[in-house]
């Protein structure tokens, strides 16, 4: 319960003693404190503070799950007031943390924080280093503006998810349903694409989800990316249309999402470890809202005569990932990724994750199903991702599939 005490936390800097002089003119030194806050949709900081005159130190919050000793830490964005004309160097500590009762070291040498003036355009901070023995990460920026926001990665807020679903609403081929509700009263959308004018008898049925992980948030754009392909005037997205339909879920996990946990849920639980049976997970607790109300329409779907032939969960590794990973139980969708690789790289590496929405569909719905992970970083050494890179995942992942509907009919 203690964490909850986390929320919304603004931290205002401890002025650094230095002594406020009144600027002689526009051109003198902004020598004002820095101000910090997180209080704000996936804001989050535990701690940090202007230690010496444009100098920042702290760390994120550490979130323990609930049912285990697990520790999850990477998720950072906050705000910073006064830094027009500073070139500030901040320093995070304690990055380090457990998953699934082991060592979680995700960042690295080539993690890249990013900041944006308006939190919609962002860029990346080059100036970087990383500490591999004290997990210390100290990044240092000039800024040009008087606010700017901060971030581990990109961030896809709880507001973006409702935005994007106002942005498409109303949509020919386009129907949206609430699933249920978290703890907090968030919807959980599905959102239905298909061409209505076809008989759906014969058509495939695919299934995405996303967001599942608070902190991986790269699969928001992904996943926009393909919504915005599967409705656009581009004849592939005709076809896809015509041939598919598309069942997607573009936030599992509004609650965490919102309150910038790191991973889970707002009951700080991990979602993803919810799958294995529909009262209790592995470590006999009930089953989150989230996982029980889309496991409901999953049955639903299929008690009507509905089939679903593939689904895909789309994750993200962080910062630490260097290549796009398709991961599937029981060596599922192998023949999948040379599709895919048509129009982005992928990696098909079969492996399973107890307690997982792709081992429940997989096993117990014997559905054919995966898990992508996403870097957060960059694929190799090459250029750092952008969110246009992540919108131009999620149109392969729709021309993907079609291709491998078509070659599998
Ligand atoms: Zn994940």
């Amino acid at each position: 319960m203690e964490l909850r005490v986390f929320f919304y936390i603004t931290i205002i800097v401890a002025f650094s003693g230095m002594g406020c002089k009144s600027a002689k003119s526009s051109h003198a030194a902004n020598s004002s404190p820095i101000a910090v806050s997180s209080d704000f949709d996936s804001g989050s900081i535990d701690t940090l503070w202007e230690s010496k005159p444009n100098f920042l130190s702290g760390w994120p919050i550490h979130w323990k799950q609930k049912s285990s000793s697990d520790d999850q830490y990477y998720w950072f964005y906050f705000k910073l007031n006064n830094v027009v004309n500073k070139d500030i160097t901040i320093t995070l500590d304690s990055l380090a943390g457990i998953y699934r009762g082991g060592p979680h070291l995700i960042y690295t040498k080539a993690t890249q924080p990013v900041y944006s003036y308006d939190q919609k355009n962002w860029d990346r901070i080059a100036d970087v280093k990383y500490d591999t023995k004290l997990h210390t990460l100290t990044f240092r920026n000039l800024f040009t503006r008087d606010s700017v926001w901060i971030a581990y990665a990109h961030p896809f807020s709880y507001g973006q998810e409702s935005a994007l679903i106002d942005s498409i609403s109303g949509k020919p081929f386009l129907t949206i349903e609430t699933l249920g509700t978290t703890q907090q009263r968030r919807n959980i959308h599905l959102l239905t694409v298909t061409d209505t004018s076809i008989p759906d008898a014969g058509k495939k049925v695919v299934f995405i989800t996303t967001l599942q992980h608070a902190g991986e948030y790269c699969g928001g754009y992904v996943v926009s990316g393909l919504l915005n392909f599967l409705l656009s005037d581009d004849e592939n997205a005709a076809i896809a249309r015509k041939t598919t339909i598309y069942k997607i879920i573009p936030m599992m996990n509004p609650d965490g999402i919102f309150h910038g946990i790191t991973r889970f849920n707002g009951n700080y639980e991990d979602l993803n470890q919810e799958w294995d049976d529909d009262f209790t997970d592995t470590l006999h607790l009930p089953v989150e809202p989230e996982a029980a109300c889309v496991k409901k329409w999953i049955r639903g779907w299929r008690s009507s005569g509905r089939h679903i032939d593939l689904a895909l969960d789309i994750h993200s590794q962080g910062q630490q990932g260097a290549m796009n990973l398709l991961h599937t139980p029981e060596g599922m969708l192998a023949d999948l990724t040379p599709h895919f690789n048509k129009y982005w790289p992928v990696k098909y590496i079969p492996m399973e994750f107890s307690g997982s929405l792709n081992d429940c569909l997989a096993k117990e719905f014997h559905i054919s199903s995966g898990t992508f992970e996403i870097p957060q970083s960059r694929i190799k050494n090459e250029a750092y991702l952008t969110i246009d890179d992540y919108y131009n995942y999620g149109k392969g992942i729709g021309l993907g599939i079609t291709d491998y509907f078509l070659k599998n009919r």
